[in-house]
């Protein structure tokens, strides 16, 4: 038994095994994940983020459509968090254009803790749970930098089909331990007081609710 990482229940078991790791399942917050024991240590972390080919076409997408979402019910300057990797300079300069401000925050390559201290208009994660040791630290962090009605955009593959985690390649990476599955999600914003606005795929938009109520009435939940 190991106490899981994001809901701290000690309902968990073994669930999937290989020569390289254990993952563990999470019967309260679904979470999948991997054995403290298998991380890896920082120098071999490090190194395969420095080789990682870094998608900016993508990432530049979700952040691009999340501010396109929340223009719509903000007509001012946002200010945005890229929170865990780093996008290029030409996706910055386009919001600039736009009339926002994009921060960036990486724990490896761009560790300014002064941007955690601070609140944001929406904040965009692009493969970035996956990698989360202590996904509810990360979390919390995540929902107290948020301004009221702000947004969460996150990019992760949702596991689908637990009966076909043997054969998913998202999980031979080594980095990635945490993964989620769309009742996780729905664990999480509960727990937050947020609306999951949408949990599909791999991408997942969550919102804090405007003002100081935090409402946690179903009917909020909208799903478009
Ligand atoms: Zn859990």
């Amino acid at each position: 038994m190991r106490r899981c990482p994001l809901c701290s229940s000690d309902k968990t078991g073994p669930f999937y095994q290989d020569r390289k790791r254990t993952i563990h399942r999470c019967k309260v917050c679904m979470l999948l994940f991997a054995d403290a024991s298998s991380y890896l240590p920082p120098d071999a972390e490090l190194s395969k983020y420095r080789a990682a080919n870094n998608k900016h076409k993508p990432m530049q997408q979700l952040i691009s459509s999340l501010v396109t979402q929340v223009e719509q019910l903000n007509p001012n300057p946002l200010l945005g968090l890229n929170f865990g990797r780093l996008v290029n300079s030409s996706t910055i300069e386009a919001l600039r254009q736009r009339g926002h401000h994009l921060l960036q925050y990486d724990p490896f390559f761009a560790a300014d803790h002064s941007l955690l201290k601070q609140q944001y208009d929406f904040i965009s994660c692009y493969k970035v749970f996956e990698h989360f040791r202590l996904p509810s630290k990360e979390w919390q962090l995540l929902c107290s930098i948020l301004k009221p009605g702000g947004w969460i955009a996150i990019n992760t593959q949702l596991i689908t089909e637990l009966n076909g985690f043997a054969k998913w390649h998202h999980k031979n990476n080594l980095t990635h331990v945490s993964f989620y599955q769309r009742a996780t999600f729905q664990y999480l914003a509960q727990h937050a007081g947020f609306r999951l606005l949408f949990a599909s795929n791999d991408l997942i938009l969550v919102q804090k609710p405007p003002g100081s109520g935090i409402t946690r009435d179903p009917s909020s939940l909208i799903s478009s």
